[in-house]
C-alpha cells in the first residue's frame, strides 16, 4: 500500500489517501471531502515514506 498525499482543491486541506495503485496515473481525483461535505476535485502532492524504513 501506498500513501498518498492528497489536497483537495476546493478547500485547500490535506490529507493522506492510502491505496494500492498509482495516484499519479490520474489527472483529477474526486474524492469526497469531509470538510466541503461533497465530491471535489482533489491533486496528488506526492507520497509519504519517509516515516517508514524496512
Ligand atoms: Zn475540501
Amino acid at each position: 500500500m501506498t500513501k498518498w498525499i492528497i489536497k483537495c482543491e476546493v478547500c485547500g486541506v490535506t490529507r493522506i489517501l492510502d491505496v494500492g495503485f498509482n495516484l499519479f496515473e490520474f489527472e483529477k481525483l474526486y474524492l469526497y471531502c469531509r470538510q466541503c461535505g461533497e465530491n471535489t476535485p482533489h491533486k496528488v502532492l506526492g507520497v509519504e515514506d519517509k516515516t517508514e524504513r524496512v
